[in-house]
């Protein structure tokens, strides 16, 4: 078989869409497909967007993902449609599948498997003997359909449209010597090498230093560097850059619609929405990346357990800020010091009310019970951990427990989305019922998948840190907070050095104070 050299291949395509679906049968087989895919899709140097999803029906309307596939290849937005097989788009010779292959034809859009290209126009079943005749017509016609494809929705197809780029990201420029004019390219983005420095610098503060977002804006404004507006770093900002998506090399685009203002830019505006992660438009592959996956997920673990509570400019720091969580409702909870001549640290009572005005109800309380338990539960963790060394391993498996339950989950909920197609083959559903109860699924689905990827992050976090090292954490910890004279904001520090979270409740008498540490 004849293999398209890569230069010409780029040519001919650039943005493709990667369809994945998962049917009955082996379960990793969606993974191990979507790696293959996005593989070919980087050797290759192609933007890609991933449209996946489970079921058995080849009936389309029961295949959303399939369905919105299918419109914005209508939209011209794609090159070429990156699939496994020739069979995953569907199968037999039915009527959905002439839908389907016709609309790919009318759009000129290429069918691309691991190991053939298919151009649906051409008639001809050995398209391969005209082979250069093939290269010229394809580049032809894909150029024609980009310049079209440019006025439709640039974000479907990678470009920027959010405005100022975000740092260390800059506008492509470029100077035409003959006219002696700047360009500048406002859908491209490259690295800023000084910026790129600055980003560097801190996200190995955070990874590695673990500090705050205010503590890494003090320390750039202390070296005089200047923000991205050329004014002072505030935390906020170096936060939101450092979350940021697009650095790993992808643009995200339909998160939102409508106006978050509190007051209307106009009156016309819609009130803000958010959609559901399902409908967000990711394409891959966009940018170079300035960080990697794995750099990301420790900054997002970060930050989740730090900055959860947006605190309040003046407000202090007391031993157990940010650290304790309501067992009731997930919250975090407010920890003050007592107006009166005790001022004794204390838990407050949970804040939270939902959106009818319910007050959770979770009591407060002295925290010394709270510092009591820390220290306990410190020394029987330290105990478990020396145990698990001369068991050697062992250390993850709660987190393995919680995996493999939380697949077992997953793998139930797919299986009952995939017996929906079922059960409307046999009329038992009718087509409007079947996808409401499908999109219900969806939602616990991605609950549980949110679940598992955090599970995943943990297990990760755990391997890289050896038990050993956990051990002599501990006994640092140890002897720092028996030094005499420390603030409550050091001590606070050093409780974060340990631990992740601490679940409370209270009931009258009845306490829990569970420890999780790092
Ligand atoms: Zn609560």
């Amino acid at each position: 078989m004849p293999t398209i050299p890569n230069e010409q291949l780029k040519n001919i395509i650039k943005d493709v869409a990667i369809y994945l679906r998962k049917s009955r049968g082996v379960e990793e087989d969606l993974q191990k497909h979507r790696t293959a895919l996005e593989e070919l899709c980087k050797v290759k140097g192609w933007r890609y967007t991933e449209y996946s999803e489970i079921g058995t029906s080849d009936s389309i309307d029961l295949r959303p993902k399939m369905l919105q596939l299918l419109k914005d290849v209508e939209n011209e937005m794609y090159d070429a449609v990156v699939i496994i097989d020739i069979d995953r788009l569907s199968r037999g010779d039915g009527e959905e599948q002439a839908r389907i292959k016709n609309i790919l034809r009318r759009s000129g859009t290429l069918i691309v498997t691991p190991n053939k290209i298919y151009d649906l126009e051409d008639d001809s079943d050995d398209m391969y003997s005209d082979f250069e005749g093939f290269i010229a017509r394809a580049e032809y016609k894909q150029i024609k359909k980009r310049l079209k494809r440019g006025k439709k929705q640039g974000a479907r197809r990678g470009d920027w449209t959010n405005g100022t780029p975000p740092f260390p990201y800059v506008y492509q420029e470029w100077y035409d010597e003959k006219t002696r004019e700047l360009f500048k390219n406002e859908k491209g983005l490259v690295i800023n090498k000084d910026n790129y420095d600055t980003y560097r610098f801190l996200l190995e503060k955070v990874i590695v230093g673990r500090l705050t977002p205010n503590e890494l804006a003090w320390e750039l404004n202390r070296k005089a560097i200047l923000s991205p507006r050329g004014g002072r770093w505030h935390g906020a900002t170096i936060q939101r850059i450092l979350v940021d998506e697009t650095h790993l090399g992808k643009i995200i685009s339909n998160k939102s619609a409508g106006d978050g203002h509190a007051i209307k830019r106009s009156k016309d505006s819609k009130d803000l929405v958010y959609f559901h992660k399902d409908e967000w438009i990711v394409v891959e592959n966009c940018h170079e990346a300035v960080k990697t996956q794995e750099e990301h997920d420790k900054v997002i673990l970060f930050f989740g357990r730090e900055t959860k509570t947006p605190r309040r400019k003046g407000t202090n720091i007391y031993p157990l800020s940010g650290l304790m969580k309501c067992s009731r409702c997930g919250h975090t909870l407010v920890i003050n010091y007592r107006a009166d001549r005790t001022s004794k640290e204390y838990v407050k009572p949970c804040w939270y009310q939902d959106a009818i005005g319910t007050k959770c109800g979770n009591s407060g309380s002295d925290s010394s019970i709270v510092h009591e338990q820390i220290m306990i539960q410190l020394d029987m963790y330290r105990e478990a951990l020396e145990k698990a060394l001369n068991d050697d391993g062992g250390e993850n498996d709660s987190v393995l427990r919680d995996i493999k339950m939380i697949l077992t989950e997953i793998a139930k909920l797919e299986k009952k989305i995939i017996r929906i197609d079922e059960l409307v083959e046999d009329e038992y559903y009718t087509l409007p019922e079947a996808k409401k109860r499908k999109a219900d699924l969806k939602t616990l689905l991605d609950e549980a998948e949110t679940k598992l990827n955090l599970y995943q992050l943990k297990l990760n976090d755990n391997a890289k840190m050896t038990n050993t090292e956990r051990i002599s954490i501990i006994d640092k910890f140890k002897e720092a907070i028996t030094q005499e004279n420390l603030t409550p904001k050091e001590i606070n520090k050093l409780y974060k050095s340990i631990i992740s979270h601490i679940v409370w409740d209270r009931k009258k008498d009845d306490y829990l104070v569970e420890v999780n540490f790092l």
